[in-house]
């Protein structure tokens, strides 16, 4: 852990020399960026902040952060990083809410545009037979949440966690419990303004520059920083039945899941999660459920199993409760849990959606928010998913997990294969979400290196069994690496490249592309 921390010291150190080497160097940089007329401003000093981000591993301090405050800003910042063209190492990263895990949103000695900025452009709610909102890239879903709401409305997409923004979930794909139903976040999203890496400012959908729409929707910012962006919207439900099943069986477990999420299910959200162990705050981050009554329910003995939980959630309103509580009671007969183990918990729609917000105000409150957080986020084709369960729950994560391990499926069909977005090729993938934290100073089962290298054994396993997965959020170090995760999609990733961000100057932090210099 020692050496851990030396090594971090020695990299910040490395870089903070980096970024007075790139001032010396460059003072036209600076001095150029300070004279461009824009809105909002430049901060040349206090850039500590954008160097951090939730996976609290990775630091590279910026040069400067731009607070834009229109549009124009960001365009004419990246116009100028351009036209200095390839002869400048300046590069341009959008940073959303800096949620990321491995320093995605950070530019070493570069320029981090701080698009939370932004939300003061405002929302416009467009109601109707088919609502949407027009919002801007920077706004927390949280935000167009609370917004929508006062008009009866809600986005149909979401992610378990509404503090992240439109841009930087859009960047990804934005996954829930809900995309079996209505597809990840990019499905749902008619337009996007979009400036470009040229710091062209352009208006993109289905049929108006559909080849830029689709390269930004999960393309990890590489071909342009999205500005504003049309989210749909459906009318919202008052209250929401939030239910939770045990299993004992994986595959009896799976096999309901996938019952569940094909043809017409009842329930708005699935998900499920693996129990190994489990005990501490840590492990329970997400526990801002309060069953009504969990007596009946804690009889059951785990006896130390390794358990699968199947959460649901029914939407409704007040005046629908009676015939949703049959529904429920019939639908919850087809499944095959273990019939003592039902949980169940009414909550309005916004404390259901804003649940891991409530775990963070408890951590953060024990000073266990802002530790590392070394993620796996895995998709894993249907036809695979036992032979995963299998090894890793027995032999790699055997007794003890470092935080949640989501798992559910979605359906293929729900997502657009013309995004950027890499996932497996069959009907039905699932969702396996690694979400440990490390305890900063441990150099045991909960340290940073012991998760770091159960992460390395999973992947190794994935690879060896050859599994046909794709890492969600993904992180690599090499472009060889980048190019076996996109495999025959890696053409039409660099030729969007080359099209949109011709120097690639844009999201350095994914370390996909090396500016040209
Ligand atoms: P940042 O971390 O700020 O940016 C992410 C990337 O997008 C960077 O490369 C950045 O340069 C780029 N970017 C940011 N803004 C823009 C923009 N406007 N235009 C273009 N590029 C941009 N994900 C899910 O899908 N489902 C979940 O349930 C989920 N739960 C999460 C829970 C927690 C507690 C956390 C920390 C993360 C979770 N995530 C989930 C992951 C999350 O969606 C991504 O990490 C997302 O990128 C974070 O958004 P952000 O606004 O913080 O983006």
């Amino acid at each position: 852990q020692g050496n851990m921390l030396f090594l971090r010291s020695f990299v910040i150190l490395l870089l903070s020399c980096m970024t007075i080497k790139t001032n010396l160097c460059f003072p036209s940089l600076l001095s150029s960026l300070k004279t461009l007329p824009i809105d909002g401003h430049f901060d040349f000093e206090q850039v500590r902040h954008a160097a951090k981000d939730f996976g609290n591993r990775y630091s590279f301090l910026p040069l400067a952060v731009l607070h834009p405050m229109s549009v124009s800003d960001i365009a004419s910042t990246v116009k100028h990083v351009w036209l200095m063209g390839p002869g400048s190492e300046l590069t341009v990263a959008a940073r959303g809410h800096g949620h990321s895990l491995q320093g995605q949103a950070q530019a070493p000695a570069g320029v981090v545009i701080n698009m939370e900025s932004l939300q003061g452009l405002g929302m416009q709610f467009h109601t109707g037979n088919f609502p949407y909102v027009d919002v801007s890239g920077g706004e927390l879903w949280i935000n167009i949440l609370r917004q929508s709401l006062k008009h009866g409305l809600a986005p149909k997409s979401w992610t378990d966690y509404l503090h992240l923004t439109v841009g930087g979930t859009l960047s990804n794909a934005g996954i829930s419990g809900q995309a079996f139903r209505h597809g990840p976040q990019i499905s749902n999203v008619h337009q996007l303004e979009v400036v470009t890496g040229k710091g062209e400012v352009v208006n993109c959908s289905e049929k108006q520059n559909s080849d830029l729409f689709y390269s930004v929707l999960g393309g990890l910012g590489q071909f342009g920083i999205i500005t504003r962006a049309r989210i749909s919207l459906e009318p919202a439900p008052e209250m929401v039945k939030w239910i939770r099943v045990l299993y004992t069986d994986f595959a009896t477990f799976a096999k309901d899941q996938e019952k569940l999420i094909s043809g017409e299910s009842m329930f708005d959200y699935i998900e499920g999660f693996v129990i190994i162990n489990r005990t501490g705050l840590l492990n329970n981050w997400r526990s801002s459920f309060n069953p009504q009554d969990p007596v009946q329910a804690s009889k059951f003995k785990s006896d130390g199993r390794t358990l699968y939980c199947l959460e649901l959630a029914k939407y409704f309103n007040r005046d629908e409760t009676a015939g949703v509580n049959r529904e429920i009671k019939s639908s919850l007969s087809q499944l095959n849990h273990v019939p003592s183990t039902l949980f169940l918990a009414e909550v309005p729609y916004i404390e259901f959606l804003d649940r891991v917000h409530i775990s963070e105000i408890k951590l953060r409150s024990k000073g266990l928010w802002e530790v590392p957080h070394p993620w796996l986020n895995l998709l894993i084709p249907r036809s695979k998913i036992q032979i995963f369960a299998q090894h890793v729950f027995a032999n790699i994560l055997t007794d003890t997990s470092n935080g949640p391990v989501l798992i559910y499926p979605v359906n293929k069909s729900k997502w657009d294969n013309r995004t950027s977005v890499v996932i497996p090729e069959e009907d039905v993938f699932y969702l396996v979400a690694f979400l440990s934290s490390a305890v900063p100073s441990s150099t045991g089962t909960d340290g940073l290196d012991h998760i770091l290298i159960q992460n390395k054994r999973i992947l190794e396993f994935c690879e060896i069994a050859r599994l046909g997965v794709k890492q969600y959020l993904p992180h690599y170090s090499t472009q060889r690496e980048w190019k076996a995760h996109f495999g025959s999609r890696w053409e039409v990733f660099a030729r969007r490249k080359s099209s949109y961000d011709p120097l690639a100057m844009l999201a350095p932090g994914q370390r996909i592309f090396q500016k040209a210099i």
